[in-house]
């Protein structure tokens, strides 16, 4: 195999940097579970732990259904009933106790591949109930084998360094992966502003998405080399590749330590200064931020503490994870986002029942915190008490109206009262509100006089006002970023804010693209959000523009018809600044 050339992918780049290993291929409704051969002697002993597993799966989903109900509808209850049944289903258990019999492996192995043909069965007959159910037993299928493995091995599980090739990863995967041994990662689906490819960012992992086929012509364990800068990845790559590729990597490295070394603000070279803030999805991305010097944190996601949770954080843990932020975050700001969960960041114990069939149109953010208000109500609790810390702010996602943003705060102005009886000290918390639906830009003057601050979520606003799915590889190619129409949006949310002095930032992945900073520069936003390590790029390219004349050249590139062509504008303008900066 080593006598084969090389072969090139492109895709998309989503996190820089470069990384070359040996690549190990995962596919579908996977679980890593190693065929482990057993002594016939061992059967007993490998039921015994089956049988452990499934009394601990059973308490887990009755814990969940006690803890969850109060506030559900009777479709959660059903959930639980159906996981239930799974975990007892007679049929699943003859068939693990046959199989372990005739081919002597280790329990894990036989009981997936048990599960595997149920659900494939399952799947194929013409019953859209049956092919629910099949999604229970994969669930619960999964949960068992987390507990035959014990909690930590749970999750997605690399046993030497190398490069992970899939069709598409689970964000599970991601949150409990060692991340010393993930020396790259490579997907067929998904964009650069999907979960994985963000976390994957923040994890500081090379990373390129959206490669077409690449699982149909790789072996697992063949070399691979992801070029996160250039969005290409390489099989079988030759040492000049490689040499080369290490490289910009050295390059790319000395550049963020020399930009890092500069401390301070972001000022432009004619006086307009700009917070350039951090996001963090995970509390290991703490110290990050301040060895790029981030001015503060401009989105705390805190749906990745839930993903990593069995069935959400408590209150005492999400306090801790806040006040923890909220210190490395001082003397700046830490904003906190309430729950965002569904679209690409399911919950396995937050599951809409009937199953969405577009999530992201679905019970997404803050309408499903003003459901389960339960949930909603713990975390507002735990935002509150961190803000004795004072420097905490908060904002709710996926606002489309008034009223959402009202109730909401309705039910922050509710908590704080229980809290202050309580006899809590509280600091002040100022409550903004993200504009990623194009009804909330729309409505941007009329969000400005209730709510304190705006955060422009671009990756869902250009979702929605494009009509492209930003998992979807194909469709995400078609267009260019920025697109006229999301720049025009962004222009009339600032402006709005401005007239009613409301501070703005930007929080999207366009936050760091080089080739629209003059562009943020010249409307004024105040705060642009991003991965941490991309931080010092990012305020050195600040430094070297002039406001006055951004300003000027954007007015006349956003003259231009057609999109391509106002990007093309867009970036002479930023070559005329930074050309340094742009080169891969
Ligand atoms: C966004 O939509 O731009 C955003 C910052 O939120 P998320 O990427 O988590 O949806
Ligand atoms: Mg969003």
């Amino acid at each position: 195999m080593s006598g084969r050339a090389e072969e090139c992918f492109a895709g998309t780049a989503a996190a820089p940097g470069v990384g070359v290993g040996p690549g190990l291929i995962v596919r579908g409704d996977h679980e890593f579970v190693r065929r482990r051969l057993i002594e016939p002697s061992q059967i007993s002993e490998e039921l015994e732990r089956l049988q452990i597993a499934l009394l601990k799966t059973r308490e887990e989903i009755l814990q969940a259904k006690a803890e969850l109900v109060r506030g559900w509808s009777q479709a959660s209850d059903s959930l639980f009933e159906a996981h239930l049944l799974a975990v007892e289903d007679p049929t699943i258990l003859e068939a693990v106790r046959r199989r372990l019999e005739s081919e002597k492996i280790c329990v894990e192995a036989v009981y997936q591949d048990v599960i595997r043909s149920f659900v494939e069965q399952m799947q194929r007959i013409d019953d859209a109930y049956l092919r629910e159910r099949a999604l229970d037993v994969r669930d619960v299928g999964k949960r068992v084998l987390r507990n035959l493995r014990g909690d930590e091995n749970a999750g997605f599980c690399l046993d030497k360094p190398g490069v992970v090739v899939a069709d598409a990863l689970l964000l599970s995967d991601l949150v409990s992966l060692d991340r010393r041994l993930l020396l790259g990662l490579v997907t067929e689906e998904g964009s650069q502003t999907c979960h994985a490819a963000i976390l994957a960012q923040s994890l500081n992992i090379p990373a390129v998405v959206g490669v077409h086929d690449i699982l149909d012509q790789i072996e697992d364990q063949t070399e691979v080399l992801v070029d996160g800068f250039a969005g290409v990845v390489i099989l079988r790559p030759s040492e000049e590749r490689k040499a080369q590729a290490q490289a910009e990597q050295a390059r790319f490295v000395a550049l963020t330590r020399a930009a890092r070394e500069k401390r301070g603000p972001a000022v432009t070279a004619d006086g307009q200064q700009m917070r350039i803030s951090a996001n963090v999805e995970l509390p290991e991305d703490l110290p990050l931020i301040r060895e790029n010097g981030a001015d503060g944190v401009g989105l705390y996601r805190t749906e990745f503490l839930f993903l990593r949770s069995e069935r959400g954080p408590s209150e005492e843990e999400q306090l801790a994870v806040y006040r923890e932020a909220a210190e490395w975050a001082k003397p700046h700001h830490l904003v906190i986002r309430t729950l965002d969960v569904g679209g690409d960041k399911l919950l396995p114990w937050l599951v809409m029942r009937p199953l969405e069939r577009n999530p992201f149109l679905g019970f997404r953010g803050i309408r499903l915190s003003l459901q389960r208000q339960q949930i909603f109500r713990t975390q507002l609790r735990a935002i509150l008490r961190a803000s004795s810390q004072g420097n905490v702010a908060l904002m709710f996602p996926m606002v489309t109206d008034v009223s959402e943003f009202r109730r909401a705060r309705e039910l922050l102005v509710q908590v704080r009262q229980e809290l202050v009886e309580e006899g809590h000290e509280l600091g002040e918390v100022s409550c903004g509100v993200m504009i990623e639906t194009p009804a909330a830009a729309l409505m941007a003057d009329l969000l400005a006089e209730e709510a304190d601050f705006f955060s422009i979520g671009t990756n869902d606003l250009e979702q929605y006002t494009l009509a492209v799915d930003r998992l979807n590889a194909q469709v995400s190619s078609l267009y260019p970023t920025p697109h006229t129409a999301v720049l025009r949006l962004i222009q009339g949310v600032v402006a709005e804010a401005r007239k009613r002095g409301r501070p703005v930032s930007i929080c999207g992945e366009m936050a760091s693209n080089l080739a629209l900073l003059p562009f943020f520069v010249a409307i004024g936003v105040e705060e642009l959000s991003m991965g941490s390590v991309l931080i010092p790029r990012v305020k050195t390219a600040v430094r070297r523009i002039r406001a006055a004349d951004a300003r000027e050249g954007v007015n006349t590139a956003l003259l231009r018809k057609e999109a391509p062509e106002v990007l093309e504008r867009l970036n002479r303008l930023a070559e005329h600044f930074y050309p340094e900066l742009l080169a891969p």
